[in-house]
């Protein structure tokens, strides 16, 4: 089997739903953090599966973990006990400082079961998001996630308010007896890589402590080293009541979490939440080796230095298109003066995979192990266009 592109596509406007915007290239194999496509084109990839692949594409480690997790055990359930499930658990509980770990399979069930956690710890219903939130697509997500386009046709979806992120006294002025909890990202993502002010995220925790209010923390996307911490709270030195993390959970392989700590997770009892395939031998065993590198080859230290460094690089570019440059450690954006989606053809066309959020912001989050070489390549052609 070896379809070319055009049979490829035909295949997916035949068969597929068309809830994506894909890029005109088939995608056939990769390696560290060059992709290459199905007539052997070359890309240096700036997107890392949407920040997920930290360790690179198909790193050995964990391509190894998989290999031989397969041929022993794939899948029993939740209904029984296994030893990798154990271990990571007990890892992820010393990664996050959390006390109590459920493991599901993508961002948008971890933050499902963040609310469900939070609704009925709290016994209250209401929740308060920041404007420009991404939370995920489901119906609990969706009603915490912020666009308008994505939100309406859905509608009505559980009670939440939206404050401006950034706006402590905003979300103190919203906290209420109908309140069950406070949801934010560390970093907004999807919302245009929007970095937390100074002590917002402490003022949060804070009136979160003084009016008995959970906080969660989405971790979807800044886990795992993303922003040169192994998680972005570690930026503030907040510590959530509930926290959701999945993106590069797996390195490359499916998995969610949501972690409590132990006052919270216990209002969750049998049959409270369940998930079939949460936590399940190959994703653990993924997971697990994903970790292992990450620990090996000190790539969450390499990711705060890697970020400055692009940064630095970013901000060198021409001034009259670039409006701003942030990020912390591998998750940077660059506000363009203006719409950024022919950027991106035009670097993918010279090579290099990027990806725009928010119309006008380009999104780096590459590998953890991408080089400087890669990095200088994916700017110089910025440059070029
Ligand atoms: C991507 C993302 C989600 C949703 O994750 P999925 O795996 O796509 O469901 C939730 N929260 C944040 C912060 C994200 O970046």
């Amino acid at each position: 089997m070896a379809l070319d592109y055009d049979e490829i596509v035909r295949k997916y406007e035949k068969y597929i739903f068309n809830t994506y915007t894909r890029q005109p290239i088939a995608i056939k194999k990769a390696s560290g953090a060059v992709v290459t496509d199905v007539n052997g084109k070359e890309y240096v990839d700036c997107v890392a599966g949407i920040a997920v692949n930290n360790v690179g594409h198909c790193h050995p480690t964990v391509v190894d973990a998989i290999k031989r997790q397969a041929g022993q055990l794939i899948h029993v359930s939740n209904l029984y006990y296994m030893e990798n499930q154990a271990v990571l658990a007990e890892e992820l509980a010393s990664l996050t400082g959390m006390d109590r770990v459920f493991f599901c399979n993508s961002g948008a069930e971890a933050v499902e079961g963040a609310l469900k956690l939070a609704r009925k710890a709290s016994g209250k219903k209401e929740f308060i998001a920041t404007e420009n939130a991404f939370h995920g697509r489901t119906r609990g997500a969706l009603s915490v996630t912020h666009k308008e386009k994505y939100r309406k046709p859905f509608e009505p979806l559980a009670p939440a308010v939206f404050v401006p992120y950034n706006d402590a006294d905003a979300i103190r002025k919203a906290i209420n007896e109908n309140t069950a909890g406070v949801i934010l990202e560390p970093i907004q993502g999807e919302g245009g890589v929007i970095i937390p002010s100074g002590d917002f995220l402490k003022e949060v925790r804070e009136m979160c402590d003084e009016t008995g209010t959970l906080l969660i923390l989405d971790e979807v996307q800044t886990g795992f080293g993303r922003t040169g911490k192994w998680f972005a709270k570690e930026h503030s030195g907040i510590k959530p009541d509930i926290m959701t993390t999945a993106k590069a959970m797996g390195g490359g392989f499916p998995m969610g979490a949501m972690l409590a700590r132990e006052e919270v997770a216990a209002n969750f009892g049998r049959g409270d939440h369940a998930s079939t395939f949460g936590g399940n031998a190959l994703a653990c065993a993924a997971a697990l080796a994903n970790i292992e590198v990450i620990k090996k080859e000190g790539l969450v230290k390499r990711s705060e230095e890697l970020g400055n460094y692009l940064v630095k690089k970013l901000k060198s570019l021409n001034k009259d298109y670039v409006k701003d440059v942030r990020g912390k450690g591998l998750m940077v954006g660059m506000e363009l003066s203006t719409r950024c989606e022919d950027i991106v053809n035009r670097a993918r066309e010279r090579g290099v995979l990027l990806n725009c959020t928010s119309e006008s912001v380009l999104r780096f989050v590459p590998p953890l192990t991408i080089t400087k070489e890669q990095l200088d390549k994916a700017v110089s052609v910025l440059d070029e266009i």
